[in-house]
């Protein structure tokens, strides 16, 4: 079966309205003939006008959270619909540094994605181990954990993408192998296969994120269960356009 590949970027808390109106209207042309789906993650406060310089192209605009609750007594959160409002189409979900930094559970990872895919978003869920547990060999045990718990109750699990990102690699310049990513993306999949159904397994888009740049993307994306990268420190410069056309 053939799947679409999926470039996102994520920008974390980095770029200004300027900037990224400047990086946006740089990577237009760059991208305009990609043969996948492009995204870029922004900061809340830049999605109005990330939204804006995006227009008309095929750079579709993304957030970084989302929280569970349609509305309420939540100060300083954004609500799927909120998101919606502005033209957001992904949420990125369970991100290691905001289960590192603030707190994200898998239950909290699984209550923001049953709210994502509700109000129609498309939830970029994050699952990924640290180095001592992928060295004392539990990576695997790491990840049945996180996908059981995080993806709970969701009724069409091809609505989500799964980002692997083994957090020894983000930001790190430390990049998984070929292999080493292949093999954890293709155990990933078989696990969807048994916790949802062996079709979705086949249809699902499961990215790559870890210190992926334009140097290592075609590696990375020439293995068979890999469809995309999530994409942090090379997606604030035009190198991201080199990504996206990984295979030109
Ligand atoms: C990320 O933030 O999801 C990420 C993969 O970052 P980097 O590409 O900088 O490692």
């Amino acid at each position: 079966m053939s799947r679409k590949p999926f470039i996102a970027g994520n920008w974390k808390m980095n770029m200004t309205a300027a900037s990224g109106e400047k990086l946006i209207k740089d990577l237009i042309p760059l991208v305009k003939d990609a043969d996948c789906d492009v995204c870029l993650c922004v900061p809340a406060i830049l999605i109005p006008a990330m939204t804006k310089a995006a227009a008309g192209s095929n750079i579709a605009i993304g957030a970084e959270n989302v929280h569970w609750a349609a509305s309420g007594a939540y100060t300083g959160e954004i609500s799927a619909d909120m998101l919606k409002e502005y033209g957001v189409k992904y949420v990125i979900i369970g991100h290691s540094e905001r289960r590192q930094y603030f707190g994200e559970t898998d239950r909290t990872v699984n209550k923001r994605t049953l709210a994502a895919l509700n109000a129609g978003l498309t939830p970029i869920v994050c699952v990924g181990e640290l180095l001592e547990e992928r060295e004392s060999g539990k990576t695997n045990e790491v990840l049945d954990r996180q996908l059981a718990e995080g993806l709970k109750d969701i009724e069409d699990i091809t609505k989500i993408v799964i980002a692997y990102e083994p957090v020894w690699a983000i930001g790190t310049g430390r990049t998984a192998t070929d292999a080493q990513a292949q093999e954890t993306i293709a155990y990933i999949r078989k696990k969807i296969g048994e916790l949802f159904c062996p079709k979705c397994a086949e249809k699902i888009i499961i990215q790559y994120g870890g210190s992926m740049n334009a140097g290592n993307c075609k590696g990375l994306m020439a293995q068979n269960d890999i469809d995309g990268g999530l994409i942090g420190g090379a997606s604030l410069k035009t190198d991201f356009a080199a990504i996206v056309n990984y295979n030109k």
